[in-house]
């Protein structure tokens, strides 16, 4: 998979050399490239943002500026991804999805966001995602970008030490739409807090029950809204 990053703030990025991630591109199982949106620019100041038709606070990035950058990276496998909270909610099961992609834009928008077109007109030429990373307003992309491409990036065959470990987390496929149940190691004995006796029972039935009613309970307290009816 190939992934760019389009920002005005390239060094901001920088953690995606780091950890899981890093060693991904290190064992070329993903390739990252960051550009920096000002070199799009055709002005002498460099300008990336105007101000808004009809008025109203803050500034908006300028479509002809994320034209010519979207068309420098733009492939007939890209599918562009637009970090916005008014976007679609990104979820694993989407993550799950891009994981397979061949080659992934995200488009970091700063101010009040990116001129509309620039998403519309791109829709007309390839597939356009614009997604939000949960109820809040971030100053930027660039954390969502983070967010999203860790997300999807531990989920390309090879870059897990353990593939199972997916299957088995929170969202994935082996409790589809459950959170995880919790997890314990050494010592048997933490200031006074037992690990479960199931889990040093052997019995790995039994271990596998508990754990995905677990399971349930933890969902049914902290995420009620992921559960189906019947289970709620
Ligand atoms: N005016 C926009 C709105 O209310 O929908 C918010 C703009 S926000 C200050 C600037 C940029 O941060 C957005 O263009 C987007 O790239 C990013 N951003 C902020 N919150 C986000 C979220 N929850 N999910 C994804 N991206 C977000």
């Amino acid at each position: 998979m190939r992934i760019d990053v389009l920002t005005i703030f390239p060094e901001y990025l920088a953690p995606l050399r780091e950890s899981l991630v890093g060693k991904a591109i290190t064992d070329s199982l993903i390739g990252v490239r960051v550009h920096d949106l000002r070199d799009f620019t055709t002005d002498r100041h460099r300008t990336v943002d105007d101000s808004p038709y009809g008025g109203g606070p803050g500034m908006v990035m300028k479509a002809d500026v994320w034209g010519a950058a979207l068309d420098s990276l733009a492939t007939p496998d890209t599918i562009l991804i637009v970090p916005t909270p008014a976007g679609r909610p990104f979820s694993q099961q989407l993550a799950q999805q891009l994981s397979i992609a061949h080659h992934l834009v995200f488009a970091c928008g700063r101010y009040e966001g990116i001129d509309q077109r620039v998403a519309d007109e791109a829709a007309t030429r390839m597939p356009v995602l614009e997604l939000s990373i949960g109820d809040y307003v971030l100053a930027g992309g660039e954390v969502a970008v983070l967010v999203m491409v860790e997300a999807i990036a531990r989920l390309i065959p090879g870059v897990l030490g353990n593939p199972e470990s997916a299957v088995q987390d929170s969202f994935g496929a082996a409790s589809p739409g459950l959170l995880e149940h919790p997890s314990y190691t050494r010592p048997v004995n933490y200031r006074g807090h037992e690990v479960p006796a199931v889990l040093l029972s052997g019995n790995h039935a039994e271990i596998a029950r508990w754990r995905h009613s677990q399971s349930v309970e933890r969902t049914r307290e902290r995420r009620p809204d992921l559960l189906p009816d019947t289970e709620n």
